[in-house]
């Protein structure tokens, strides 16, 4: 490696399989070069967070990054860990700096069947990551009070719009966003769409929302006539915008193999029904993309939290440590594509059909167990660290 990729560490039984994965998978393979942030929690809180903030400004600079799961402390966190207060999502901070889209896909392998059996190719979400309810203004109203939308320019109204006069107790909300985020969301997908050759599925609620959703629409179909289509014609892929009700029927009839752009919300709700409906938390990939490039890779899931007090306890935990090596080598295949190191991009390639062949062998973690059927394999559980031994015999 000539250019390291950014390392951020995390927490609980991630972070334990964080160590493994690079003493077991890489470390005896690739000369590694990384650029090490502990964002693991009692770190975080030693440097009042600013170390979540270093390791977003260096997955700018370097343009690929790799991160483990980590803890968003609530109250319970705060007091396990005497934290001085409760930091912020990690994740949070990182989208805040790095701006981007966050593509969840999940990895399929032979034997595994999805709930939904149609899906036989994987169906990616993109979810906008700023604005709409996230970033919402909301308050109660009263009976006899109304309310109205007021826009005003150097401190003067320019227009006003009247909402609601209410006859009862009721509830109101004030949402927003930006041409530019929304521009660099679509970029966003279309180039994500030509790099793996997916069709796009684009659905919002146009028809109600005449001017929010609707001009979502519009931004995508101007920056899609005027720098993309071509690309996607030669690349004979498609890109199409329905209602969002739409695009979910379509979905669950499809066999998969499409990028299905949400807004925010949509994207919220929408990726954790596509990542169940694949099977497993395990088995999902994220992936944020910056407007100016940077990857950010990780696994979707969580710290895995209730398997780390059992392996405190001294007890085996058969923890699926697969997103998070395919975390890593998303982010060294991008590292090797970058600089021109086909050999770094190949032995992430070889690492990636080591782990499917080995779990298509029979030998898995004990979340898939209940998934999987092939004729003539029967499943075998292992611990996460056998798990990751078979894989490098497999590898090897
Ligand atoms: P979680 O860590 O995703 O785990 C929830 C449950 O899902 C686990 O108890 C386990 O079920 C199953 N699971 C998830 N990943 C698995 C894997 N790799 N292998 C096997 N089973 C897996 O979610 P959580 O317990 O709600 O959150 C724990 C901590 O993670 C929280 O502190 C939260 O803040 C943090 N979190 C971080 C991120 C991130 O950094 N991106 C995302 C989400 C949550 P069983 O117990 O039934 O085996
Ligand atoms: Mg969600």
């Amino acid at each position: 490696m000539r250019v390291p990729v950014v390392e951020m560490d995390g927490d609980e039984m991630t972070r334990v399989l964080w160590g493994w994965i690079k003493e077991i998978l890489i470390e005896p393979y690739v000369e590694l070069k990384t650029e090490y942030y502990d964002l693991g929690l009692v770190h975080r809180n030693e440097t009042e967070d600013k170390v979540t903030e270093l390791a977003a400004l260096a997955a700018k600079k370097y343009g690929v990054a790799v991160k483990c799961a980590t803890i968003t402390p609530n109250a319970q966190r705060v007091e396990e860990y005497s934290l001085k207060k409760a930091w912020k999502s990690p994740n949070g901070t990182i989208r805040r700096i790095l701006d981007g889209t966050v593509f969840r896909a999940p990895i399929t392998v032979r034997g595994v069947t999805p709930y939904v059996p149609a899906w036989k190719k994987p169906i990616v979400v993109a979810r906008h990551a700023y604005g709409d309810i996230y970033d919402a203004v909301e308050d109660f109203a009263a009976q006899g009070e109304s309310v109205y939308l007021v826009v005003e320019r150097d401190g003067k109204e320019v227009r006003r719009k009247h909402i609601h006069t209410f006859g009862g107790a009721g509830i109101v909300q004030g949402v927003h966003n930006t041409d530019a985020s929304v521009s660099a969301f679509a970029r966003c997908c279309f180039g994500y769409a030509l790099e793996h050759k997916l069709d796009i599925w684009f659905g919002a609620k146009d028809t109600i929302s005449k001017v929010y959703d609707h001009r979502f629409k519009d931004i995508f179909a101007e920056i899609y006539r005027d720098e993309y289509a071509d690309k996607f014609a030669r690349a004979g892929i498609t890109y199409n915008y329905t209602l969002v009700d739409d695009v979910v029927a379509r979905a669950v009839r499809s066999g998969g193999g499409f990028l299905w752009v949400c807004k925010n919300y949509d994207g919220d709700v929408m990726s954790d029904m596509v990542a169940t409906a694949y099977g497993s938390l395990g088995m999902m990939t994220s992936a944020l993309v910056s407007p100016d490039g940077a990857y950010e890779f990780e696994a979707a899931h969580g710290t895995v939290t209730r398997h780390y007090y059992k392996h405190l306890k001294g007890e085996e935990t058969s923890t699926n440590p697969v997103a998070t090596i395919f975390a890593w080598t998303g982010a060294l295949a991008k590292r090797g594509e970058l600089d021109g190191n086909a050999p770094l991009v190949e032995f992430a390639q070889k690492l990636e059909r080591a782990v499917l062949s080995t779990i298509g062998s029979g030998y898995m973690t004990g979340d898939l167990i209940p998934l999987f059927s092939l004729d003539g394999v029967t499943p075998v559980k292992l611990n996460s660290r056998e798990f990751l031994l078979k894989i490098a015999d497999k590898l090897r």
